[in-house]
């Protein structure tokens, strides 16, 4: 049934009308044996045929309208044109068929919009990666280049070598900076949240920071109670409390102070990273936070731009958040706020 076309049901449908009448019609003239039997049937047969012409006629034509509309609502949503327009009577199977469209084409829409911002993002990621990239490779060649060049005496071999060393150094840092935010972004890295003291957290990370403080005459100060627990992932929380830390000796003149202070609120356990450094203008207070942002006035010192943007990552796959209070040539104050459950 489901593979005879639309055209041949009616045909048979009319076929079979025609053959009954006609059928009923001489059996009832055979019965009574009145011509005017006949004549009656005769005529009803041809009626019955005009209507069914004419219905078929009908159906035809709104059918390939309706297909036409169809074909070009769709043609309109494959090629991104506008919305189909929507029947006013719910109750019609075109109407149906038109709202059902509608949904549909809401849903293409949102699904394109989605598409087309993963592909900007990629763009930028891309644009961005190879910016990075680009200065520490002109870098080598030029270095490279001059050493396949002419001769140079030990101490100017030794200067190009260090030269190359530092540039592969932020090679690596940049390489393995992008792996931890593409881990982490893509769930491959899960942050295992256990009971524990914050101390021992904050006492990895800080290590990391200790000879560079140092080296500039920056005071550390760490005040954090000692049996303050949390639940958190020890070894990634260390690692965002460093980026932190690390910024702080980074950004901060010599002989400058650093105060890491932790607290205990009703819900959050709040850990404050306080420095007397060159501080952040309000402006950008929120785009630092961006992967790969780095401020105008930084680029003399080390840094991808990727530290904050790793920081925050990290916190908040823990349901916790950061926040920044600084003022330009004052200081600044990360505070990160863990959820003690
Ligand atoms: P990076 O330090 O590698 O540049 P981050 O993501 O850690 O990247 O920081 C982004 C930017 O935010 C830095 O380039 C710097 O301009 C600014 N910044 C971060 N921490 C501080 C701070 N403690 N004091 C002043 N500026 C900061």
């Amino acid at each position: 049934m489901k593979r005879i076309p639309v055209k041949t049901m009616f045909l048979l449908t009319e076929t079979g009308a025609a053959v009954s009448m006609l059928a009923l019609s001489l059996l009832l003239f055979a019965v009574t044996g009145e011509d005017r039997v006949l004549l009656a049937g005769a005529l009803l047969t041809a009626c019955a045929l005009i209507w069914l012409f004419l219905l078929t006629l009908f159906f035809a034509r709104r059918l390939s309208r309706f297909t036409d509309d169809l074909c070009r609502t769709m043609d309109g949503m494959i090629t991104g044109g506008g919305e189909p327009a929507r029947a006013d009577d719910s109750e019609t199977i075109f109407a149906r068929i038109s709202c059902r469209l509608s949904r549909l084409y809401g849903i293409l829409q949102e699904n394109r919009r989605k598409v087309d911002a993963e592909r900007r993002e990629l763009q930028t990621l891309v644009s961005d990666i190879s910016h990075q990239v680009k200065t520490p490779v002109a870098n080598l060649k030029m270095v490279t280049d001059t050493l396949l060049a002419k001769p140079v005496t030990e101490r100017e071999r030794r200067d190009f070598l260090q030269g190359i060393r530092s540039q592969t150094d932020k090679l690596e840092f940049l390489v393995q900076s992008m792996g931890k935010a593409s881990r982490l972004e893509t769930g491959a890295i899960t942050l295992e949240k256990k009971d524990g003291p914050l101390i021992d957290t904050l006492a990895l990370a800080c290590s990391g920071i200790v000879y560079a403080a140092e080296k500039k005459g920056i005071s550390v100060e760490v005040r954090c109670p000692e049996d303050l627990r949390v639940s958190h992932d020890g070894k990634w929380t260390a690692e965002a409390l460093f980026n932190l830390l690390d910024n702080a000796v980074k950004y901060t003149p010599e002989d400058g102070k650093i105060s890491v202070s932790a607290e205990q609120w009703e819900m959050y356990v709040k850990l404050d990273v306080a420095d007397t450094g060159r501080g952040i203008p309000e402006s950008r207070q929120a785009a630092i936070f961006r992967r790969f942002y780095r401020e105008e006035e930084v680029h003399d010192q080390p840094g991808v731009g990727l530290g904050l943007y790793l920081a925050r990552e990290i916190v908040t796959r823990q349901g916790g958040y950061i926040k920044v209070v600084s003022e330009a040539g004052r200081g600044s104050t990360f505070s990160v706020f863990l959820p003690r459950r």
